[in-house]
């Protein structure tokens, strides 16, 4: 008989009176079910938390650091069975859940560091005649409780960007996984647990979609932090725009390949890494590469090595060590980007890799001489699929990055520092990556996107800044 995994309202396991599947996209057995909470049972959650946030904000911060240093050893402790889990609800290759394991790890590791050392600032006043006598201390409060909702394609470690931070700052947080991997956060809430945070001071709900815009409505949840698709966080936003929101959205992240970037090296490595990182989790990462933007001095050999390291990647049954490209989410998630590429193919683009599916997995392809007008040339594919574009000079390859809606990493490969700092400069994304794809996150780093990417920054420091907000005190008479 199958489990049925419990909810976790404010701290302790429930049930509710329906529940659904979660299935394994590479085979479609089923990954377990999961009971969906009532509507009683979301409002009781959210009135545990709206009443404890005092407490909460109020608990010292070694009790908070520690409680986040358990979490991080025991994720450590159970990562293999968590990164079998990830693999079985998402289909990502379990190297890469592997990987995920250990970032989820540093970002509670991070957040204990951080809660012991998150401070205020002392400013003096007397810098003009009026503040003579006087000193503010700028000291940072939580925001109150926050509603965070968390996408398919990271199921533990972009939850954890949301957890991990609320819990540093003493903020409750009510979490809503993905539909399509929420066991993965109902298991770290078995680790949260365990710590001795006050009830109601946490909750996963896997709530339906349908009864998401109550609760994004609800005036006790004033911060909400989204990852996931635009259309959903930019709606969100909308329809609350008195509330603190942050964004994270999708991009399709651009790999510039400047014209000094050309030693037999250099084309290697820019090349393996791009394959592997347009391809990674099916493409299935808000910085994948989809856009190779290439100088016409290397574009010939750049594309060739791309091409021949893109057909020697495995894919297959995401559980064996050895495969490097698994299933997307679903088949539907595969047929769309199947349409995509057949829409480009049509339209004249060149395939020079690729361009099959096998049920819900979609061979590693690349396109070259795609036309403009196409889907695939101006919205995030999603999928294990790169774009090859030909430009002159590095100006018009920092014009290509821009030409995009959206805007959260690039990558530029140089070995000149004065083009990296113009590259920083010129460039409107969140974050600039030199000698490297755009794929590239240290979890402490500020990570966010500009233009439709996004709004705010996460990054545990980061994250934490918004989850609370400044107050002021200013002294008189000193
Ligand atoms: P999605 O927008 O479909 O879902 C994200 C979350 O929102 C899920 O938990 C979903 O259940 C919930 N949701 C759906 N409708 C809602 C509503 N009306 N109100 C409130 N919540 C609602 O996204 P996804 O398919 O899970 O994730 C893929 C997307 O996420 C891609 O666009 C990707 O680029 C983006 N993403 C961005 C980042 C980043 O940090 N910028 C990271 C990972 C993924």
């Amino acid at each position: 008989m199958t489990t049925t995994h419990a909810f976790w309202l404010a701290g302790r396991q429930a049930t509710g009176e329906a529940a659904f599947d979660v299935t394994h996209s590479y085979d479609n057995s089923l990954v377990g079910r999961v009971s969906v909470p009532t509507d009683a049972q979301v409002e009781e959650a959210v009135a545990a938390a709206y009443a404890v946030r005092d407490e909460f904000s109020g608990l010292p911060a070694f009790r908070r650091a520690a409680a986040l240093d358990h979490v991080a050893k025991r994720l450590g402790e159970r990562a293999e069975e968590i990164a079998r889990l990830i693999t079985a609800e998402n289909g990502k290759p379990i190297k890469w859940a592997r990987g995920e394991v250990g970032r989820a790890v540093s970002v509670f590791r991070w957040a204990a560091e951080e809660a012991r050392r998150f401070n205020g600032e002392g400013m003096r006043l007397d810098t003009d005649a009026g503040g003579t006598g006087r000193y503010a201390l700028v000291r940072r409060f939580s925001r109150g409780v926050v509603l965070g909702i968390a996408p398919f394609n990271f199921p533990l470690n972009l939850v954890a960007h949301k957890v991990a931070p609320a819990i540093a700052v003493g903020a409750p947080i009510i979490l809503k996984p993905a539909p399509a991997t929420p066991i993965t956060a109902l298991v770290l809430g078995e680790i949260l647990a365990e710590t001795d945070l006050p009830a109601g001071a946490w909750s996963v709900l896997p709530v339906p979609n349908d009864k998401m815009p109550a609760l994004v409505q609800d005036e006790r949840l004033p911060v909400i932090s989204f990852t996931g698709s635009g259309p959903v966080g930019w709606s969100i936003m909308d329809s609350v725009p008195r509330k603190h929101v942050t964004l994270e959205l999708g991009g399709n992240a651009a790999a510039a390949v400047l014209a000094d970037w050309s030693s037999d090296a250099d084309i290697e490595w820019a090349a393996s890494r791009i394959a592997t990182f347009s391809n990674y989790q099916g493409g299935q990462s808000c910085i994948s590469v989809q856009r190779v933007i290439a100088d016409a001095a290397v574009y010939d050999r750049l594309v060739e090595k791309i091409v021949e390291k893109v057909g020697a990647q495995v894919t297959g049954n995401p559980g064996d060590d050895s495969v490097d490209v698994g299933p997307l989410v679903s088949e539907d998630a595969a047929k769309r980007v199947e349409a995509w590429v057949d829409e480009a193919v049509a339209g004249g683009a060149k395939l020079l890799a690729g361009g099959t599916r096998d049920g819900a997995t979609y061979a590693p392809t690349v396109l070259a001489e795609v036309p403009d007008n196409v889907t695939i040339a101006c919205e995030e594919v999603f999928g294990p699929v790169l774009t090859v574009t030909k430009v002159d000079g590095d100006d018009a390859a920092f014009a290509a990055v821009n030409d995009s809606r959206y805007g959260l990493q690039a990558g530029v490969f140089t070995h000149n520092l004065q083009t990296a700092f113009k590259a920083q400069k010129a460039l409107e994304v969140g974050g600039v990556v030199i000698g490297d794809a755009p794929s590239y996150r240290a979890d402490q780093m500020p990570y966010g996107g500009a233009k439709e990417s996004g709004v705010g920054r996460e990054g545990v420091k980061y994250a934490m800044d918004d989850f609370t907000y400044e107050r002021v005190m200013v002294l008189t008479g000193l």
